[in-house]
C-alpha cells in the first residue's frame, strides 16, 4: 500500500472487479508466496512451461497448455500457431502472411477490440453474418451456413468469442470446422467462473482456448492460458520462448516440443515480446490450482456481505439497490444501483465521473450508465473499502439539485 504512496499515487477503491485498467484481481497469499519462492531459483523456461502444460492439461482436459502473457497474448500466439504449424519459414515471416492461407473467419457480431490480438499475428479477419439485432434491422443472429460459405483455399481457421448466448453454438461451429479440417480458436478470457468451464469449453473439441489468468483465477494480472491440441500449443510455445540456443544443445521436453517435427530450431518468434517470467508461471499455476479446487468459494459470503452493507447504507430515495444473483453458484453477486436521475438532477454518468475524482477515488462499473445504473462488483473490496464506498455513494447520491440551495448557485 505505502509503496504506491511513495510513488505519489493514491490507491483507489476498485468496485469494478478484475478489470485490467485498474490492476486486475486480488492475488491470494499463497499465489504471492509462490511468486516470491520462484524468484529465488532458476529453471529452464521450456522445462517449466512443459510442467505447466501437464498441469493445465490435467485441469482443463485439453492435450496441452501454455502460460501466456494474458488472454490477449494467448490469442496472438494461438493464431500464430494456426497460421504456421511447425513450418519454420512461416514462423520467421509472421506477421507477413501473404504467401500462405491467412484468413480467420469470425462472426461480425463477435468482433471487438480484443481481436486486434488475432490480427497482430498476421491473420486477416473475414467477417460473416450481420449485427441485425444491434442495428434494429432484423431478428436473426449469425448462422452456421454463413461460416461455411466463407471457407475457401485461403482459410486458416475460425475464431469464436464465447459469451452468454454466443451464437451459433460453439459445438456446432467446431463440428463444421472439423469437417473442413479447420481449427477453431476460442476467446474464453472472461468465461470463468463457473469453474466447470475450464473443462467444458475444451471438451467442445475447440482446438485452442484462451483464458485470462488475472481475472477470476486470481493469478498475476499479466498471465493467461492457452490450451488445446498438442501440436498447436507446441507451435505457440516455439514462437514465444527464447530460442537463442544451438540445435545440438537444445533439448526441450519431448512431450512439450517434439523436435522430430522440426526442420531446425526457429529464431525468436512473433511472441518473443509476449514473454512470461518463471515467477508469473509458478504463481499462475498456484492460482489455477486454487481456483479449480473451489478454494475461492469460501470468499462468496464475505463478498455478498459487502453488497448487503452497501445496500443497507444507501437507503435514500435517489437510489434503488438490487443485488443481482450470479449465473452460477461459484460466482459472486453484483449490486446494481439505479439512480433516479430526475430527482437527483444528475445523470448516473455524471455521478460515475464525480466518484472518480472525489476522495477517496472510487471506480464503479460503467457498463450500464446509459440505463442510469451504477454497478458494484465486490471482488476487490474489503470491509474498510466497502464502508468508504458506501460513504461516497451516500455523499454523491444524497446531494439533490432540486433544492433551492444548490439550484440557486
Ligand atoms: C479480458 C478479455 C480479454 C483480454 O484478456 P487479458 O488476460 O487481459 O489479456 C480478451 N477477450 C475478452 C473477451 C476479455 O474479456
Amino acid at each position: 500500500m505505502t509503496s504506491y504512496k511513495e510513488l505519489g499515487l493514491e490507491p483507489i477503491i476498485n468496485a469494478c472487479g478484475t478489470v485490467t485498467r485498474l490492476g486486475g484481481a486480488p492475488m491470494p497469499v499463497a499465489v504471492l508466496e509462490a511468486f516470491h519462492a520462484a524468484a529465488q531459483e532458476w529453471v529452464p523456461l521450456e522445462q517449466l512451461q512443459a510442467v505447466a502444460s501437464r498441469k493445465i492439461a490435467e485441469t482443463t482436459g485439453a492435450e496441452a497448455g501454455l502460460v501466456t502473457a494474458g488472454s490477449a497474448a494467448a490469442l496472438t500466439l494461438g493464431t500464430a500457431a494456426i497460421l504456421t504449424g511447425y513450418d519454420l519459414g512461416r514462423m520467421e515471416r509472421l506477421p507477413q502472411t501473404d504467401v500462405f492461407p491467412n484468413e480467420i473467419i469470425i462472426a461480425r457480431e463477435q468482433r471487438s477490440g480484443y481481436d486486434h490480438a488475432i490480427r497482430a499475428a498476421g491473420a486477416r479477419l473475414v467477417e460473416v453474418g450481420f449485427n441485425e439485432i444491434t442495428s434494429n434491422a432484423g431478428v436473426r443472429r449469425t448462422e452456421l451456413w454463413e461460416f461455411e460459405a466463407a471457407i475457401n483455399s485461403q482459410t486458416a481457421g475460425i475464431a469464436y468469442v464465447l459469451g452468454p448466448g454466443s451464437c451459433p453454438a460453439l459445438n456446432d461451429v467446431v463440428a463444421m470446422a472439423h469437417r473442413h479440417n479447420l481449427p477453431v480458436i476460442v476467446d474464453a478470457a472472461g468465461e470463468l467462473p463457473p469453474r466447470d468451464n475450464l473443462k467444458r469449453i475444451p471438451a467442445t473439441g475447440a482446438d485452442l482456448v484462451a483464458f485470462s489468468g488475472g481475472k477470476a483465477i486470481r493469478g498475476p494480472q499479466s498471465t493467461g492460458i492457452l490450451c488445446g491440441r498438442r501440436e498447436l500449443v507446441s507451435s505457440a510455445a516455439l514462437q514465444m520462448l527464447d530460442m537463442d540456443d544451438h540445435l545440438e544443445l537444445w533439448n526441450p521436453p519431448a512431450e512439450f516440443i517434439d523436435q522430430s517435427q522440426l526442420a531446425g530450431i526457429p529464431r525468436h518468434g512473433i511472441g518473443r515480446g509476449l514473454k512470461v517470467s518463471k515467477e508469473e508461471i509458478v504463481a499462475l499455476l498456484t492460482a489455477l490450482q486454487l481456483f479449480a479446487a473451489g478454494a475461492y468459494d469460501e470468499d462468496l459470503p464475505r463478498l455478498r456481505g459487502y453488497l448487503e452493507s452497501i445496500q443497507s447504507g444507501l437507503q435514500i430515495p435517489q437510489a434503488t439497490c438490487r443485488i443481482v444473483e450470479p449465473s452460477s453458484p461459484d460466482r459472486w453477486p453484483i449490486l446494481e444501483i439505479a439512480v433516479d436521475e430526475k430527482s437527483l438532477g444528475r445523470t448516473a454518468f455524471e455521478v460515475c465521473k464525480t466518484l472518480r475524482t472525489g476522495s477517496p477515488t472510487v471506480f464503479v462499473g460503467h457498463g450500464k450508465l446509459s440505463e442510469g445504473i451504477l454497478v458494484v462488483n465486490p471482488l476487490c473490496l474489503n470491509e474498510e473499502r466497502a464502508a468508504q464506498l458506501t460513504m461516497r455513494l451516500v455523499e454523491e447520491l444524497g446531494k439533490t439539485v432540486g433544492t433551492t440551495r444548490v439550484s440557486s448557485e
